[in-house]
């Protein structure tokens, strides 16, 4: 059997039309051979209704409710997917986390998978019948419903990959390939033909939605090759690849943002790192994914800022409300925007960090916070100056086609 995994994502089962035109997309593919193994996202829009009715009740909330809420637009589509091949003919058999042995641990909303029972799958290929599965979604060990994280159907795929040894996980989205830079931002972006895992793991960490982080690691871990192309066009999109397959890194090879970046400010803070582990913690302790920290010195004391994506606001704003004192201030800024550029090769060639805040001053765009690592360099600015840093900083490293 050539089996191939085949992720279609939201808006590729967006109406009941698009998800025909799924299912005849799979049909070409049994014909030339291939035995598919489906997983679909829910139809788009529809995990950002059911979060939104959660938030109404109790934006706090976080537990096996939320979860079970949430995953259940991939049922739908699941179950729509495999009428629309019945009705063509073909045995889909539609599957939900928990028939196939999707485990993860009991981090809710944000589950990590444990494992997978890849044995269960291949048989269903073997008795004729194309599987459909529910992405985002596993259980935990009390048999509840967690989810992977926003865009998490992506992981499945490539989770599912993994237990079956496949080579190749194919994702089917509504772009036709990698861009240098998001094209709504940036409308004369290049399409890149390869990227390396490590710098897809950091274009996703730093708010590219083109792929799911955790989706990346497991294929880094396992050497499985993603491919990302379009559902509404033949041609092939771009290839996720071991860094041994590309042959020349450019210095930059994508500028990302993440235009939901929220900073907090706290002012002033006690002195000593207790304080600062103490904090850290109860936030870890919330699942609150910190991101860039800053400290610096004023004439009233300590400020401690830090940054932190929108979904977990209502949650960090809980922590510091039961575990500050009266003295220290707290300032939460709304509007703010993270830029970043990435590229391996960054690691040999100096100068980026130069160029990367010549061209923000250049545009006289003030910085609130900055991080680095390797192979990539970040700032927080204003959201209002997103669109222009991002043009600028594709120009300056030239990622645009001219
Ligand atoms: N439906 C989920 C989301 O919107 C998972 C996914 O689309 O990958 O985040
Ligand atoms: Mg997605």
């Amino acid at each position: 059997m050539n089996l191939v995994v085949k992720k279609f994502g939201g808006t590729s089962v967006g109406t009941l039309d698009r998800i025909e035109n799924v299912a005849n997309r799979i049909i070409e593919d049994l014909k030339r051979g291939e035995t598919p193994i489906v997983v679909v996202s829910a139809m788009s829009g529809e995990t950002n209704r059911l979060i939104t009715l959660a938030e109404k009740l109790d934006p706090t909330y976080r537990g096996p409710a939320y979860d079970m809420l949430i995953a259940s637009g991939e049922q739908v589509s699941v179950a729509l997917l495999a009428i629309a091949l019945q009705k063509k003919g073909i045995q889909a058999q539609p599957l939900l986390a928990y028939q196939l042995g999707i485990q993860t641990d009991k981090i809710y909303s944000k589950a990590r998978i444990q494992k997978i029972d890849g044995a269960k799958l291949i048989q269903y290929c073997r008795d004729g019948f194309v599987p459909i599965v529910a992405g985002f979604q596993g259980v935990d060990e009390d048999d509840n419903i967690t989810t992977l994280g926003r865009g998490g159907s992506d992981t499945t795929a490539v989770a599912l990959a993994a237990s079956i040894n496949a080579r190749d996980c194919e994702i089917y989205t509504d772009v036709a390939a990698v861009c240098t830079g998001d094209p709504r931002l940036i409308p004369n972006a290049k399409e890149l033909y390869k990227v390396s895992y490590e710098e897809m793991m950091e274009m996703a960490g730093l708010g590219s939605k083109v792929l799911h982080i955790r989706c990346v690691e497991i294929a880094a871990k396992f050497g499985i090759r993603i491919h990302l192309r379009s559902t509404f066009e033949e041609r092939e999109g771009t290839w996720i690849v071991p860094e041994g397959e590309i042959m020349e890194n450019p210095l930059v090879t994508a500028v990302t943002h993440d235009a939901n970046t929220f900073v907090f400010t706290l002012h002033p803070t006690p002195e000593g790192t207790s304080f600062l582990a103490e904090l850290f913690q109860k936030l870890a302790a919330k699942n609150v994914i910190v991101d860039i920290i800053t400290q610096s010195q004023t004439e009233k004391g300590q400020r401690l800022a830090f940054s932190i994506t929108k979904e977990d606001v209502p949650l960090a704003r809980q922590v510091l409300k039961e575990s500050l004192g009266s003295s220290v201030q707290v300032e939460i800024m709304e509007d703010m925007a993270k830029i970043s550029v990435v590229g391996l090769g960054m690691r040999n060639h100096p100068g980026v960090a130069a160029t990367f805040f010549k061209t923000l001053a250049d545009g006289n765009i003030p910085v609130l916070l900055v991080t680095t690592s390797e192979i990539k360099i970040s700032a927080v600015i204003s959201n209002n100056h997103l669109t222009l840093a991002a043009q600028k900083m594709a120009q300056a490293f030239s990622l645009v086609n001219i």
